[in-house]
């Protein structure tokens, strides 16, 4: 947490698929539609100036810079204007994606969770709490690598912003404290390999950055041998 060197017990990781128009369109849909979630472990969770494996099973692994909202309290069937109560602050992150994978499952409409939520699929970056922040409902969005711009958006172009999204996920489950909903990437979204250097800004927050490594080796069973 930005300012206090505690830490934010983080509870459950959700993420909002297309939510912004630009970014729908480079995915292959059209219309704005209802927002849509999926989930990644808690345990994938690292933080900003992690170095990321290149995760296996992927020739196309992928950087989504985005928004992310930290909820502060309980939070059931609350109506947007509800919503920010709720909210204790919020982080710049990153939703790293093994898009191969990903697309393989969406066009045969299988669930796409392995290519998404894989361990150190999330980045995370220090989050600030909204009573010094206030609510971001707009500010610019950039993500760079290696020094190069390759998104460049406006929070105000959520399709589904912050209030919005924390209500219409509270309609179907209750949310607490420690849970984290990544709110979606703008357009530009592309691969990175070993050695690239991603960096996100967001006004007001401070930035995520992450380094991509080289694959983890395989690892022989260290379970005790049974006779
Ligand atoms: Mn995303």
């Amino acid at each position: 947490m930005a300012g206090s060197g505690e830490t934010f017990a983080v509870r459950r990781i959700y993420c909002v698929g297309r939510n912004y128009a630009a970014h729908a369109v480079e995915m292959g849909h059209a219309d704005r539609a209802p927002p849509f979630f999926f989930t990644k472990f808690a345990d994938t969770l690292v933080p900003s100036g992690t170095t990321l494996a290149y995760p296996p099973e992927t020739a196309d692994y992928h950087y989504e810079g985005e928004l992310v909202i930290a909820i502060g309290a309980d939070t059931f069937q609350v109506t947007p204007e509800q919503a920010p109560d709720h909210v204790f602050g919020y982080a710049c992150g990153l939703d790293m994606t093994r898009r191969d994978i990903q697309l393989g499952f969406r066009d045969r409409s299988e669930p796409w969770d392995l290519g998404k939520n894989f361990s150190q699929g999330a980045v995370l970056g220090a989050i600030h709490p909204a009573s010094e922040i206030g609510h971001p409902v707009a500010g610019s969005l950039v993500l760079k690598v290696n020094g190069v711009v390759r998104q460049d958006a406006d929070l105000a172009d959520l399709m589904w912003p912050c209030a919005d999204i924390v209500a219409y996920l509270s309609r179907f489950d209750r949310l607490a404290a420690g849970d984290l909903i990544y709110t979606g990437t703008p357009a530009g979204v592309g691969p990175v390999v070993p050695g690239d250097i991603i960096t996100l800004t967001i006004d007001r927050l401070t930035p995520v950055s992450a380094t991509v490594g080289q694959p983890h080796q395989a690892v022989q069973a260290s379970l005790p041998h049974q006779e």
